[in-house]
Formats: structure tokens, C-alpha cells, sequence
């Protein structure tokens, strides 16, 4: 079974995982034109047979933060598991053309895009010209995005014509198929509260969410990350919007306790708050990044030995060094230690936000930089390239580490987090997401089988290693993965949009 186009599949004696329902079992399940046909019973035996004996059959990863979206970004998403690969916080713009350019590329699993509240603002208020796909190409969102953040103003209040103009873009934005608004508002620190209301307000008109990484991130206040989760809290219960505070791990810090009840309590009271989070204790951004400053480094409970600059990949020697690679180039990617592996309150501290009430799993998958860093678009061995294990491992991490290694989660549990929840997460605002997450008869045949005593990340350095144990991975009802290879060149993905 390699591509099978609309042809049937039977995938024979798996164990099927069902959250919904509650469904584990050993049952087969067959598979016709793209969608889920048959569970059980006499299903047919004359069509190719991906035999699932010992493996766990679950509906396919989606992941909602992915900023790794070029073939091969999402190639090595679909080796983790993944059918479905939005991003949603950094977002894309003009997103016209980038699903424009994304269809007719092709991409192996599903891929989406919300429209970029940051691009909008280097646009209107420095004059940053809007992307175009030139010679075929389009540089990612997320790279245009890191290598202008240096850029005068953006950062800052927008006056009252420049916030008009940016509410414009954005609802072109919304009108072309934008899964909400993407807000990167810890990269604008100063901008203005009444201008994240008016965005938040286009968004609830328009029925779909806004997807945040938060204002501040420091353990220590005034403007802690606790501050971060509660303007979220205020801007949600101000508007009615959806809000989605993005790795709430990371943006967190140490204070991820007072986080953790304020959002369930703000829950309980209705307002509409989702959270997500990543298995990991170090994040990745650019150089350029304002929190990374020196005089924000003891907030953020780090110092400079804590970068590590992928380019060079070593740790950054001293704030002399740090000054001047922020200078040379502020888009250039780094990992950097937010908690401490060997702590065990600082595991803790990951756990929490791992199994917060009603949370998701996330990646925030990075693209791959080479050793000169700039960002790789082509196909070339991946021990040429690098970026944060988490743009590559994070799914397999999350079912080999937390559910088989730490019993932190159930595997039906796991299943919920990366599957059915983020597809209900965007059910309302995407019709598209309404037949995902669940192995259940007329769901989207995106179907991820992997073997729960092997599954494991292998990307624990800098080179994107792909995960193990996924065995097979369909979507739409074509084999993306078999028996553990990808399968050349598929084009299985289609375009989620509003
Ligand atoms: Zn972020």
C-alpha cells in the first residue's frame, strides 16, 4: 500500500482508539474514498491491507502551531504523526497567496494559516512591503516575521489611523480564508491594550478565534507572565472572542500555578479560553526577540550561557556576544532554557501545563536552519540542518515520554490532547475541522498508527532526527507514511480554511 488515491484500505487488527466514545479495541477499520467507511463487522477483504496487529490506530495528530510549513517542514511533521499542521499564532499574510503557493507545491498532510496581526503592523506602520510569491516562492511567514523585528515603531502604539488600517488587512484577511487572527503580542510589548480589543472584537463578528503568545514573560512582576494570562482573560471576557493562549508553558515561566487557576477559573465563568503546551524545558525564537535583552534576562530566570545560537550550534559565551548576534542577525534561531530538567519542581512546573484541564498539545514546530542560518526551503540531508527537537519530536515525545515513560497522561488522554480537542477546538470557525479527531464512521480518513512500546522522539539535539515507531500515517485516505518511511512526494494535504 503506497499511494492509494480514493481506493479503499482495510487496516486489519489494530487497536482503535476513539475518545469520544471511549472506543479501545482491537477492531478493523475500513477505509473509502478519503473518509472513514466501516468499523467492524464484515469489512472487505478484496482491497490493500495495511496490517496494524500490535499498534495502536488513532486519528491523525493535529497540530494547530507549526510555523514549519514547507514541504519539508510538514514531511518530517507527518514522521511524528501529524495529519494536520496549522499555524495559527504567527499566521501568514497575505494569506491568498500563501495557500495559493502551498496547493500548488503540494503538501503531504493538511496545512492552514490564520492571518498575521505582526506582519499587518510591519506593514502599515514600517513599511515593510507585503511578501509575494516571486519565481514561484514565497519566504515563510514566520521568516519574514524574525528577520524584521528590528524594524522602527512596529513594536509600539499604533495611532488611530494606523490601528484602522490594520483592522482592514486583517478582515481582507478573514474574508480570504484565514483560520482566525495570529497575535505575536509579546514581540509588540508596546502595543496598545485598545487595539488587541478592537482585533479581538473583528474576530468574535467574524466567528473565529484569536490565537496569542502572550504580552510578558518573567517570573518576577510588575508585567509578569501572571499579568500575560490575565489581559487574555480580560480581552476574552471583554469581546466574547475565542482566545488560544499559545505555549502556555513557556510563556509561563515558574509561574505556571497562578496561570493554571486563573484560566480555569475565568473556565468556569464562561469565558471561552483554550491553552496548549509543548514537552519540552527549552523554547526556540529569534535572537531579536525583546525579552532576551540583557536587562530582561534575570526575569526571565536566565543568563546568556542559557541561548543556545543554532547557527554556531554552541551556547552563547557572554552578554557581549549576545549584544552583537542580536545586532548581526536577529532573525537567526536559538534555544533557550526556561526550566530546568534536572529540577524536579521544574518538571512539575512542565507537567502542569502539559495536563492543564481542557489543554492541547502543541509543537510550535520551527523550520530548519542550515550552519550559515539562513532558513532551508530545498531538500537536503538533515545532518546539514538544525532546529528545536520539538519541530520534529514533539508528538512521539508526547506518547513515548509522557503517557509510556511518566504515566503523566492515559493514551486515550494523549489521543484527546493531540487529536480530538484541537479539532474541536476550531470545529465552530472551520467546517473543515468538523470531521476530524475522532476514528468514527464519516470522519476524515487522516489516521496515525504507531507502536506504543516504541514510539519515541529522537531529535534530543540540534539535528531534526525523525521521531520512531510511527508506523503508518494516512491522511485523506492516502498513506503519507508506510512502515515507518515516507512515501515520495505525496500531495495528500489539502488547504484548511475558513
Ligand atoms: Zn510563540
Amino acid at each position: 500500500v503506497t499511494q492509494t488515491g480514493d481506493r479503499p484500505i482495510v487496516i486489519k487488527g489494530g487497536r482503535v482508539l476513539d475518545p469520544p466514545s471511549g472506543r479501545d479495541e482491537v477492531v478493523d477499520v475500513y477505509i473509502a474514498d478519503g473518509k472513514i467507511a466501516q468499523i467492524g463487522g464484515e469489512v472487505p477483504q478484496d482491497v490493500p491491507v495495511i496490517d496494524a496487529a500490535g499498534l495502536v490506530v488513532s486519528p491523525g495528530f493535529i497540530d494547530i502551531h507549526s510555523h514549519a510549513q514547507t514541504r519539508l517542514g510538514l514531511e518530517l511533521q507527518a514522521l511524528d504523526g501529524v495529519t494536520t499542521a496549522l499555524d495559527l499564532e504567527c499566521g501568514a499574510l497575505p494569506v491568498r497567496d500563501y495557500y495559493h503557493l502551498a496547493t500548488e507545491e503540494t503538501r503531504p498532510i493538511n496545512f492552514g494559516y490564520s492571518a498575521s496581526w505582526a506582519v499587518a503592523r510591519m506593514h502599515v506602520m514600517a513599511e515593510l512591503p507585503l511578501p509575494t510569491a516571486e519565481a514561484g516562492q514565497l519566504p515563510l511567514s514566520v521568516e519574514v516575521f524574525q528577520r524584521n523585528q528590528h524594524l522602527k515603531r512596529w513594536h509600539d502604539v499604533a495611532s488611530r489611523t494606523e490601528v484602522a488600517a490594520i483592522i482592514r488587512l486583517l478582515e481582507k484577511q478573514l474574508e480570504d480564508g484565514a483560520v482566525g487572527v495570529g497575535i505575536l503580542l509579546g514581540y509588540a510589548p508596546g502595543s496598545g491594550r485598545e487595539e488587541l480589543l478592537q482585533v479581538a472584537r473583528l474576530a468574535q463578528a467574524a466567528e473565529v478565534g484569536i490565537f496569542v503568545h502572550g504580552r510578558h514573560m518573567s517570573n518576577e512582576e510588575p508585567q509578569s507572565s501572571v499579568d500575560t494570562v490575565l489581559e487574555l482573560i480580560g480581552v476574552g471576557a471583554a469581546t466574547g472572542a475565542q482566545v488560544h493562549i499559545c505555549h502556555l508553558n513557556s510563556t509561563s515561566l515558574r509561574r505556571v500555578d497562578d496561570a493554571a487557576l486563573a484560566i480555569a477559573s475565568a473556565q468556569r465563568l464562561g469565558v471561552r479560553l483554550t491553552t496548549e503546551a509543548y514537552p519540552y524545558t527549552y523554547f526556540s525564537t529569534g535572537m531579536g526577540a525583546p525579552f532576551l535583552a540583557r536587562s530582561n534576562q534575570e526575569r526571565l530566570g536566565i543568563t546568556a550561557q542559557n541561548i543556545t545560537y543554532l547557527p554556531l550550534g554552541r551556547r552563547v559565551e557572554n552578554n557581549e556576544e549576545l549584544e552583537h548576534l542580536r545586532n548581526v542577525d536577529p532573525g537567526g534561531l536559538c534555544l533557550v532554557d526556561y526550566l530546568d530538567p534536572d529540577e524536579a519542581g521544574d518538571l512539575d512546573l512542565l507537567m502542569k501545563s502539559l495536563t492543564l484541564e481542557g489543554g492541547v498539545i502543541a509543537s510550535d514546530a520551527m523550520p530548519l536552519v542550515d550552519t550559515t542560518g539562513a532558513y532551508v526551503y530545498d531538500d537536503r540531508p538533515l545532518v546539514q540542518t538544525r532546529t528545536h527537537p520539538r519541530s520534529v519530536g514533539t508528538f512521539a515525545r508526547t506518547f513515548g515520554w509522557l503517557v509510556r515513560e511518566r504515566n503523566a497522561l492515559t493514551l486515550l488522554g494523549a489521543v484527546e490532547r493531540t487529536s480530538t480537542r484541537p479539532a474541536k477546538m476550531l470545529a465552530e470557525s472551520v467546517p473543515a475541522m468538523r470531521t476530524k479527531g475522532r476514528i468514527s464512521v464519516g470522519f476524515d480518513a487522516d489516521i496515525t498508527i504507531f507502536d506504543p512500546q516504541t514510539i519515541s522522539d529522537r531529535a534530543n539535539g540540534m539535528t531534526p532526527l525523525p521521531s520512531t515507531g510511527i508506523v503508518d500515517v494516512i491522511v485523506n485516505g492516502n498513506s503519507v507514511v508506510h512502515k515507518g518511511r515516507l512515501v515520495p512526494g505525496s500531495s495528500a494535504g489539502i488547504a484548511i480554511r475558513t
